[in-house]
């Protein structure tokens, strides 16, 4: 049986990660429940913090680059300022007031 986490919990994993890697988390206080709603369920459902952006296998071995925070994370903050979901940003593209688009993934499969 995974640990089950609640939202705060999931509240609390994600600020941490931002703030080890210097990254903001999302400032729409609407999408970043969305996010971390979509967190919470999928470390309830699999036992860890699949991302909420991408389909899970259920297979921790073979999420392991989909876990948050993803492989992708960091080139993609580095080249669009954010990550696949939008959770989070670089303190650059927080501060331009700018909002998160759909971009490309980089997962290979
Ligand atoms: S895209 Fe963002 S929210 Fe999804 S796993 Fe990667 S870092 Fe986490």
């Amino acid at each position: 049986m995974p640990q089950t986490k609640t939202k705060d919990d999931s509240f609390k994993f994600a600020a941490m990660v931002a703030e080890k890697q210097g990254w903001k988390l999302n400032p729409d206080a609407e999408f970043l429940d969305i996010i971390i709603e979509g967190l919470t369920k999928n470390n309830n459902r699999y036992g860890y913090f699949s991302c909420p952006c991408r389909l899970a296998s259920g297979s921790k071995n073979s999420d392991r680059d989909i876990i948050c925070p993803c492989a992708y994370s960091r080139p993609d903050i580095l080249e669009y300022g954010h990550c696949y979901c939008g959770l989070y940003l670089s303190e650059n593209f927080f501060s331009s007031g700018r909002v998160p688009s759909s971009i490309k993934e980089r997962r290979p499969y």
